[in-house]
């Protein structure tokens, strides 16, 4: 991720101000720990933010309300309802697929340009007008086969 976190704040807050929503400084402390996160359930985000931010006592009830505006605003997405509940990352990544392990939740990304490729030809031929996509495929790591 090239782009610095404090630059990307700045743009976050106006994009949420814009849409009527402060950024507070718990929101804010939520977002930082949400860039460097990768994929995370809610449960798991708000350790994150417990550990880092030990005076704050931030509850789930306020990391879940802020992880439906900022899904709402596309700064996060959903990306599985597996085994290990809900996961989100942050969504301003460059696009990208994922492999997720049905034992223990692991997320491997992966980009294919055939895959890319193949899908808006697809959609061209059902003339349909693609606006996002996500692909899932579901199995076994490396790791949980060998155990
Ligand atoms: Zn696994
Ligand atoms: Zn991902």
């Amino acid at each position: 991720m090239s782009e610095d976190f404090e630059e990307l704040l700045v743009r976050l807050s106006a994009k949420l101000r814009n849409r009527g929503h402060k950024m507070t400084a718990q929101r804010e402390a939520i977002l930082r720990e949400i860039f460097n996160a990768g994929h995370f359930t809610p449960e798991a985000l708000r350790d994150l933010v417990a550990k880092r931010y030990p005076k704050r006592k931030i509850g789930l009830a306020t990391i879940y309300r802020t992880l439906n505006i900022l899904e709402d605003e596309k700064i996060v997405t959903s990306v599985s309802f597996g085994v290990s509940g809900k996961r989100y990352e942050f969504g301003i990544k460059d696009h990208h697929d994922h492999m997720i392990c049905d034992i223990c939740g692991e997320m491997i990304e992966f980009v294919d340009e055939q895959i890319e490729k193949r899908q808006k030809l697809i959609a061209k031929q059902h003339n349909f007008r693609i606006v996002s996509h996500t692909m899932q495929i579901r199995g076994v790591c490396a790791k949980c086969q060998e155990l």
